[in-house]
């Protein structure tokens, strides 16, 4: 067994921070709609991470939670807003989290663009990566 892989991450104002001690799922680029609205930006790239291997190491209290669709918690920092992971209710041992606030370098790069059906119109996607108008199918294999 190789080391388990560690990657830092922060939010803005550094109140919060977080260690993840394992290996992050596939990188996609979500552009949909509550993505888009919860980072002000054309897309929200995320990876899956199993929540057992996430450890706050601090601000955790400074956390807001807001439940954007049914059993889906977005969690932000209280201070500067930056957004951080999301809590699944019907799938608790995966968390969604947000790469944007991960301070090291996790030796990957996102595998496909999804939810494009509703990307923004003002937004061109100028990269060679698959496109799925919802979510990453369950056969992809990237
Ligand atoms: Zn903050
Ligand atoms: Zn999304």
């Amino acid at each position: 067994m190789s080391e388990p892989h560690s990657l830092r991450g922060s939010c803005l104002c550094q109140r919060i921070r977080y260690e993840i001690t394992g290996p992050l799922g596939r990188i996609v680029n979500c552009h949909c709609s509550m993505c888009r609205k919860a980072t002000g930006a054309a897309f929200r790239t995320r990876a899956s991470v199993r929540t057992d291997a996430l450890r706050w190491l601090s601000g955790e209290d400074q956390l807001g939670r807001y439940e954007s669709s049914p059993g889906e918690t977005r969690t932000f920092c209280q201070g500067c807003g930056a957004t951080l992971v999301t809590y699944f209710r019907d799938h608790p041992e995966y968390l969604g989290l947000a790469l944007g606030t991960l301070d090291d370098d996790p030796g990957a790069t996102a595998v496909a663009h999804v939810y494009v059906a509703s990307k923004a119109p003002w937004h061109e996607i100028t990269d060679e990566l698959p496109q799925f108008a919802e979510r990453l199918p369950k056969d992809f294999v990237g």
